[in-house]
C-alpha cells in the first residue's frame, strides 16, 4: 500500500491555511472553479469546521488541547492569557502560539523576544481576536489603485462587521469619552468608531470569532477540486527555469517525502516562515527578510467610571461576552499609533472575580505603533542550524531607532489621556511590551512597484525571481502599519489570486494546456 496521501500534481499549491492562504483557496474555488487545488499545513487540524476559532470550542477542556495542539514546539510550556499578562517579564507565549527557542535576539540589540507563530490549520487566525481595521494615511500602499476595492473584497471573505456590539450597554459610553479626547480636527474617517470585527453569530445566537474557516467559506469546503493535507510540512519550492514547478512535501505522520507538481506555488506560511521555506529552496532575494517590523504595543487599563450594572446574560460557553464591544481609535500621519479599546475576554481575570466590579467595565486600553522601517531588521537564517522541523534556523537582527523610541514616549503620554478619558485607570503607568507582543510582523516578503532590490514580490505577489511562485500573508505588506494587518494581507492575497486565476482561466480555456488532468466542476 502507497503510504503516499497527496496528489501527483495540481494547478495550484497552497502552502499554509491562515486567512491569506485561505483567501487563494476561496477567490480560486469562486474564479477558477475548475483548477485543482491542495493546500499543505504543518499543524494538526485542531477546530470544526477546518481552520475555526478555537476559542468557540464550547468545551473548556477540548479548546485547551486545541490550543496546546497549536503550539508545535512550545506546547506544554507555560502561556499567559492577555498581553498585560506578560507585566511579570516572563517570556511567555499566548495560548495557541510559541516562541523561538533560540536567535531571537543578539548582544547589543532589542531582538524580537515574544516572536510567536502557530503551527495549526488555521493559523495563528484560529487564535487571534479579529479586530479588522483599514489601513489610513501612510499606512497604505500608495502604489495600489484598488486597494479600497481589495480591502472592501477582504472585508467579504472575514466577514467583517462594526456592527457586532451594538447592543453593548457600555460601548456608547467608552466611544463618547473617547471622542471627546480625540475627535476635534479628525476627519470623519479617522475619528473614533466601533473596530470592524471578524464575528460572526453561532445558530444559538452566541457571537463567535471568525477564521480562515469562514474565509474558506461553502464554496471552497464544497469545492471538489480542493484538497487540504493537515501535518504536512513543505520543506522546498521546486524552480526550473526561473519558474515554480511544485513542491516537496514531508508527511509528518509518515516521514515520508513526497514531490507535487503544480503551475503555481503560494506561499502563506507567516511573515517568519514564509522566506524561510523561500531561503530553503534556493530563493534568495536581497530584501528576503528584511525590513522585519513588529508594531511596538503599549497597554493600559482603566475602569468606567459612572456606569451601573446591565442585565446581559453570561455569554455561552465558546462564545463572547457581549457588555463593551471593541472601540477604535485609528491611526494617523500625525498620531502614528493604532488604538484598540477593549473589554472581551482582554479583562483582568482578578478584577472580573470581584464583585464589586461592574461586569463589562473594565476597559484595557492598546496602542500600536508603526514601525520605523529598516533594511537591517531581519530575520535570517542559519544554514548549519536547524529549528524543531529541521527548516534553517531563524536569527533575527531587530532594534528600536530614537524615532521609535520617541513614538513609544508619546504613545505612553496619549493612553494615559485616554485612560483618564473612559474612567479611572487601573495601572499607575502604561506597560511597553516586549517586542514581537503585537503578532504582526510585517515586511519580510514586501511587495514593491519594481524589483529594485528592495521587495521581494510585484504589486500582485508574485516573486520577482520566480514566475509561478507568489507569497501570502504580513510579510507582503511594505509600509509600516499601526493597525491590525490581517484585512490588509488578506486584500493583497485577493488580487494575488485574481492574477493566477485569470491566468489559469487562460489557460483552462485552451484543451491540453494545462500540466494536471481538469475535471469539470460540480
Ligand atoms: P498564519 O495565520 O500565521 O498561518 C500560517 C500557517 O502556515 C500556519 O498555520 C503554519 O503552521 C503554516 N506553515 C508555516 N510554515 C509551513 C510549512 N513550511 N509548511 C506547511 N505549513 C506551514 N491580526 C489582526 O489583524 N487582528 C487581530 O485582532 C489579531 N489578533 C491576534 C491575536 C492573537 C492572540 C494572535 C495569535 C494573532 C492575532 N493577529 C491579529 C494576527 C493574525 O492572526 C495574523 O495576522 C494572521 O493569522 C496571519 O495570517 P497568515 O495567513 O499570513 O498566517
Amino acid at each position: 500500500m502507497s503510504s503516499n496521501r497527496y496528489p501527483t500534481a495540481v494547478d495550484v499549491a497552497i502552502v499554509g491555511s491562515g486567512p491569506t492562504a485561505a483567501a487563494y483557496a476561496r477567490i480560486l474555488s469562486e474564479e477558477a472553479p475548475g483548477a485543482t487545488i491542495a493546500m499543505f499545513e504543518v499543524g494538526p487540524t485542531v477546530s470544526n469546521p477546518p481552520g475555526a476559532h478555537v476559542k468557540n470550542i464550547e468545551d473548556p477542556e477540548r479548546r485547551s488541547l486545541a490550543q496546546r495542539a497549536s503550539e508545535g514546539p512550545g506546547a506544554g510550556a507555560e502561556t499567559v492569557v492577555s498581553p498585560g499578562a506578560v507585566k511579570s517579564g516572563a517570556r511567555r507565549a499566548r495560548p495557541g502560539t510559541y516562541l523561538l527557542e533560540d536567535g531571537f535576539a543578539f548582544p547589543g540589540e532589542d531582538g524580537l523576544p515574544v516572536a510567536a507563530m502557530s503551527s495549526n490549520v488555521g493559523g495563528m487566525a484560529a487564535h487571534w481576536t479579529a479586530a479588522c481595521p483599514r489601513p489610513g494615511g501612510e499606512e497604505r500602499i500608495a502604489f495600489l489603485p484598488d486597494l479600497e476595492q481589495l480591502l472592501d473584497d477582504a472585508g467579504r471573505l472575514l466577514g467583517v462587521t462594526s456592527r457586532a456590539f451594538d447592543d453593548a450597554p457600555f460601548a456608547d459610553v467608552v466611544r463618547e469619552r473617547l471622542a471627546a479626547a480625540v475627535d476635534s480636527g479628525r476627519d470623519p474617517a479617522y475619528r473614533v468608531q466601533a473596530m470592524p470585527l471578524a464575528v460572526h453569530r453561532r445558530q444559538d445566537g452566541g457571537l463567535v470569532w471568525s477564521g480562515s474557516d469562514v474565509v474558506m467559506g461553502d464554496v471552497t469546503r464544497d469545492n471538489s477540486q480542493f484538497e487540504l493535507f493537515d501535518e504536512s510540512l513543505v520543506t522546498r519550492v521546486l524552480v526550473e527555469d526561473g519558474t515554480a514547478t511544485g513542491l516537496e512535501v514531508q508527511d509528518r505522520r509518515t516521514g515520508t517525502t513526497h514531490q507535487v507538481t503544480a503551475r503555481y506555488v503560494v506561499v502563506g506560511a507567516d511573515a517568519l516562515r514564509t522566506p524561510q521555506l523561500l531561503w530553503a529552496s534556493g530563493i534568495r532575494p536581497d530584501a528576503l527578510g528584511r525590513y522585519l517590523n513588529d508594531q511596538p504595543q503599549v497597554v493600559f487599563a482603566s475602569r468606567l467610571r459612572d456606569v451601573t450594572a446591565a442585565n446581559i446574560p453570561p455569554a455561552a460557553d465558546g462564545a463572547l461576552r457581549e457588555q463593551s464591544g471593541v472601540s477604535w481609535v485609528p491611526f494617523t500621519d500625525e498620531t502614528p499609533f493604532h488604538g484598540q479599546i477593549m473589554q472581551l475576554d482582554a479583562s483582568p481575570i482578578p478584577l472580573a472575580e470581584d464583585d464589586r466590579i461592574v461586569p463589562g467595565s473594565i476597559v484595557g486600553l492598546g496602542l500600536f505603533c508603526a514601525k520605523d522601517l529598516q533594511r537591517e531588521d531581519r530575520v535570517a537564517f542559519d544554514d548549519d542550524a536547524r529549528d524543531y522541523y529541521g527548516m534553517p534556523a531563524m536569527r533575527i537582527h531587530y532594534r528600536l531607532t530614537e524615532r521609535d523610541h520617541e513614538v513609544l514616549e508619546r504613545a505612553k503620554d496619549e493612553i494615559v489621556r485616554l485612560g483618564n478619558a473612559v474612567g479611572e485607570p487601573l495601572d499607575a503607568r502604561p506597560f511597553v511590551l516586549p517586542p514581537g507582543a503585537s503578532l504582526h510582523y510585517q515586511g519580510t516578503t514586501r511587495m514593491g512597484l519594481t524589483d529594485d532590490g528592495e521587495s521581494v514580490c510585484s504589486p500582485d505577489s508574485e516573486v520577482w525571481q520566480v514566475s509561478g511562485l507568489f507569497v501570502a500573508g504580513n510579510g507582503v505588506i511594505p509600509t509600516a502599519t499601526a493597525c491590525n494587518p490581517t484585512l490588509t494581507s488578506v486584500a493583497l492575497a485577493v488580487r494575488g489570486a485574481r492574477k493566477i486565476s485569470e491566468e489559469l482561466g487562460t489557460a483552462l480555456a485552451v484543451p491540453g494546456s494545462v500540466t494536471t488532468q481538469i475535471r469539470s466542476p460540480r
